[in-house]
């Protein structure tokens, strides 16, 4: 269950994150193994177990949080920057709420491994 997962204790505030932004919807914090100088992950408070688990009830939810990534990436000062959403094991999921990478800060190479 996706409420069970680290970034559900995150948001009931059972572990401590280094927050750059929350609001109603969404919290983002910084990832703890960044893989860039900037690396911000932006996660819904509903707890969607991937982007698989979404349907046309969560259509805002999801504008939400690109907007907010978005948002935080003009906040750290990026002009350019990645955003990931990895589902599944095979794509390297390993956190099973749904999130956002907001990766930058250094030149990001294409394709990914
Ligand atoms: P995924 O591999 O599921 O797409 O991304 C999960 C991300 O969560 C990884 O980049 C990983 O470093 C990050 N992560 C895992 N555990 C923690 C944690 O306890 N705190 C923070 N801030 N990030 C975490």
């Amino acid at each position: 269950m996706a409420g069970d997962t680290i970034f559900g204790q995150m948001l009931r505030g059972e572990i401590p994150c280094d927050e750059v932004y929350s609001d109603e919807r969404c919290l983002a914090f910084r990832d703890i193994q960044p893989q860039a100088p900037i690396h911000v992950l932006v996660i819904p408070r509903k707890p969607l177990e991937s982007l698989r688990a979404a349907d046309s009830t969560d259509s805002e939810l999801l504008g939400h949080l690109l907007l907010v990534a978005a948002r935080v990436a003009k906040q750290e000062g990026l002009d350019d920057f990645r955003t990931v959403i990895n589902s599944g094991l095979q794509a390297g999921q390993t956190v099973f709420h749904l999130h956002v990478h907001v990766i930058g800060g250094r030149p990001l190479a294409w394709p990914p491994g």
